[in-house]
């Protein structure tokens, strides 16, 4: 029997140094991204035939191969432009390419065989309603018209500017339907019989099932119920196993879903759409560590679809490559800007933007956590039957320490960064240029004693609103009701629904929570959203903080006022509160004219200055090991043996690696951590030096004295430093 050699791609260990491709025998030739059962030491699991140009390495003389266990004949192979995708992805993340590959795919198709699948592709499928009836469109305003017709006739990618409430979803709607009717008319043979599809991502789970609904309400009547589909980790292995199936052989011609959505089998994909594109959730924070947003932009230019990034507050990365061009700056940005800064229905005075209200909090008694002002406004809003919502964000943001008399904070005097309070052993540490000292007892400036890391105790928070409001009274009689919505309060499946219907059906006042309150939720009677301490933000050691404040800031005041008819019946006016040390802060000045591009200059122009992204490029090695000693150790070991092998980018200080730092959460489940930057002007340069150091940080954790190394990974673009 002739046998075929095939290279197959597998999830192996991740470092357990099997190369990216394993070879196996086949007895007929098996095209590339077909779907095969393999056998690996003594298990049976699922592999992708990859491209044969791919493999490299040489088979041993003489060695015999192992014969593919089966072929998952029912499923099309998967297509060259996903492979490349996941290559791609695989390369630039530093990781193994079967990794990439198999975590792409849905956890099901790993569990079946052959059989079982051939049974799961038999079942019925619901009788497909070939709908065919018109789309019934609303007329587009004269911003989203201009803005739909700029994508109809550019090639992109897109950064669609628009302001909450501009319209910007039924922008992406129309742009959908375009691109799925613009192939209609095409010979079937062009594209292997796949129509045309898009692929829409959000950055929340618990935003899917409402856009499901708008995109199914739309197009279900042209392509039918079973045209929709979603994808996200909230769906079951089945479900997940059916979406990406009808993705794949393109009886779903879109597919809704999170970031992971990116990697779906699309062979007719026409065009993808990335909303709230500044969403830091669109970074995946395990594993491979990619960034949905920068491989839709990948995929589209390589598979020949449009991207739109939509934002009210858009990334200062997508913001700067949309520059549009100048005399000095002939060529702009790689990405076209359009702009929708009006709020629909504005015209008829209504959704009018939520005015914002800074205290200062110099002005007010010591210690004071809600100012009296604020109160105030919180029980006349409770008084009149409207809700109010409280925002914390103490999540995320380094403590920094400072001086409650004077101001003081703990800057680096090496970098426009903060020094980081390390509790364990009493220091301050800047997470970017390494530089440490002992934490003082007095503050440096006036003396004073009363020096703490910002944004503590807000854990009360919630129990001294409801002790402050206990006398307040609703037009009903009853006594104001506070509730809490977090992470530790939305645990249980359906609790965060069920809570979230609480507030819609109006048991709740006053709605206090974290930053996942603050997204895309509509609630109608919220005219009131008050920042109680977000100043930690400003002064935390991750350069981003301040554009993500500024960015959940004018999201939450989105929040506020959202039905334009309830505002006005009630006679109201919505507002944003914001108690703040600093009230003359930029991010506050710019929040108050509801002003994202003046924000972004001036932080565009401290991101050049200080050379940070967008202007220079990074990526951060973390250590794990059982000590502090041994993670750093590691590192500092990689950093050597990186200089000592010259490799690319270092001889000529292109590529500077910092000195490791201790996380600043230290340490995790007896496991001590330690990270370290790196830092190019350019991408490549870096991607470069990153490729050659791969081995060498292998070889190095080879070394006995790097025993008690836990784990190491490496966070290309990270978002979190
Ligand atoms: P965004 O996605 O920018 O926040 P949406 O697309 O959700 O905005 O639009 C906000 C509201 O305005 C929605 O209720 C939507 O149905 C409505 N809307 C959008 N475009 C129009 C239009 N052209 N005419 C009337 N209503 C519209
Ligand atoms: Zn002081
Ligand atoms: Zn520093």
């Amino acid at each position: 029997m002739p046998s075929f050699t095939v290279p197959v791609a597998l999830h192996t260990p991740s470092h357990s140094g099997v190369g990216d491709l394993l070879s196996y025998a086949s007895d007929r030739p098996l095209a590339p991204g077909t779907l095969v059962r393999v056998p690996l030491g003594a298990r049976e699991v699922l592999g992708v035939v990859w491209d044969a140009e791919d493999a490299t390495g040489e088979l041993p003389e003489g060695a015999s191969l192992r014969a593919i266990a089966g072929v998952l004949d029912g499923v099309a192979p998967l297509d060259r432009p996903w492979r490349r995708m996941v290559a791609f992805a695989a390369r630039y993340y530093q990781r193994a390419l079967g990794e990439v590959a198999l975590s792409a795919l849905p956890p099901q198709l790993r569990d079946l065989g052959p059989a079982q699948l051939a049974r799961r592709l038999r079942r019925p499928v619901p009788a497909a309603e070939h709908g065919d009836d018109a789309i019934q469109n609303i007329a587009l305003s004269p911003e989203q018209e201009s803005a739909r017709a700029q994508i109809s006739s550019n090639p992109g990618p897109f950064l669609l500017f628009g302001s909450t409430g501009s319209g910007k979803t039924e922008v992406y709607l129309r742009c959908v339907q375009e691109a799925l009717e613009s192939l209609e008319g095409l010979e079937a043979d062009d594209r292997n019989g796949i129509p045309a599809q898009a692929l829409v991502m959000v950055p929340e789970i618990n935003l899917t099932p409402q856009l499901e609904e708008r995109f199914t309400a739309r197009f279900a009547p042209r392509f039918g119920r079973q045209a929709v589909v979603s994808l996200h980790s909230g769906m079951t292995h089945p479900q997940r196993l059916k979406s990406w199936l009808a993705a794949h052989s393109g009886t779903a011609r879109i597919v809704l879903g999170t970031r992971m959505a990116v990697f779906a089998s699309l062979p007719g994909l026409r065009l993808i759409v990335v909303d709230e594109e500044h969403d830091p959730s669109y970074k995946q924070q395990e594993g491979a560590r990619y960034s949905a947003r920068d491989l839709a932009i990948w995929r589209g230019r390589e598979q020949g679809a449009k991207v739109i990034l939509g934002s009210a507050t858009p990334s200062l990365e997508s913001w700067h490559a949309s520059r549009p061009p100048t005399p000095e700056d002939p060529g702009g940005g790689r990405y076209l800007r359009l702009h929708m800064p009006s709020r629909i229905g504005s015209s008829i005075g209504a959704g009018a933007l939520a005015r914002v209200r800074r205290v200062d909090m110099n002005q007010q008694p010591r210690r004071t956590v809600f100012s009296a002002p604020l109160l105030a406004a919180i029980t006349e809003r409770v008084a009149r039957g409207e809700q109010s919502m409280v925002l914390l964000n103490r999540r995320g943001y380094a403590p920094v320490l400072h001086c409650v008399d004077c101001g003081w904070k703990s800057d680096c005097p090496h970098c426009s960064a903060h020094q980081v309070f390390h509790k364990t052993d009493r220091t301050l540490r800047c997470h970017h240029c390494g530089y440490t000292v002992r934490v003082p007892r007095h503050c440096p400036t006036c003396g004073s004693a009363d020096i703490h890391p910002m944004g503590r105790g807000t854990e009360q928070l919630e129990e001294q609103l409801a002790t402050l409001l206990r006398n307040v009274v609703r037009p009903d009689g009853q006594a104001a009701r506070v509730a809490r919505i977090d992470a530790d309060t939305t645990k249980a499946k359906g609790a965060l629904e069920a809570q979230l219907a609480q507030v819609h059906a109006g048991e709740v006042d006053v709605l206090v929570g974290t930053q996942m309150i603050a997204k895309g939720h509509d609630f109608r009677r919220i005219t009131l959203v008050a920042a109680v301490q977000p100043d930690g933000a400003l002064f935390s050691s991750d350069f981003r903080a301040p554009e993500r404040l500024f960015a959940l800031l004018m999201q939450a005041a989105g929040r506020a006022g959202r039905d334009a008819a309830y505002v006005a019946a009630q006679g109201t006016r919505s507002e944003m509160w914001v108690q703040t040390w600093h009230p003359q802060h930029a991010v506050y000045e710019a929040l108050r004219q509801h002003d994202y591009e003046a924000f972004a200059a001036r932080q565009l122009k401290e991101r050049e200055e200080a050379a940070m992204p967008p202007f220079a490029y990074q990526a951060l090695v973390r250590a794990d090991a059982r000590t502090q000693d041994v993670a750093q150790g590691f590192l500092t070991g990689a950093t050597a043996a990186a200089h000592a092998a010259q490799l690319p980018g270092l001889p000529d200080g292109t590529v500077i690696l910092f000195p490791p730092v201790p996380l600043t959460i230290q340490r995790v489940a007896n496991v001590e951590r330690a990270q370290m930057l790196l830092e190019s002007s350019s991408r490549t340069t870096l991607q470069r030096f990153l490729a050659a150091w791969q081995p060498v940080l292998q070889a190095t954790r080879a070394q006995p004295e790097h025993k008690g190394l836990v784990r190491w990974l490496v966070d290309v673009d990270p978002l979190v430093i």
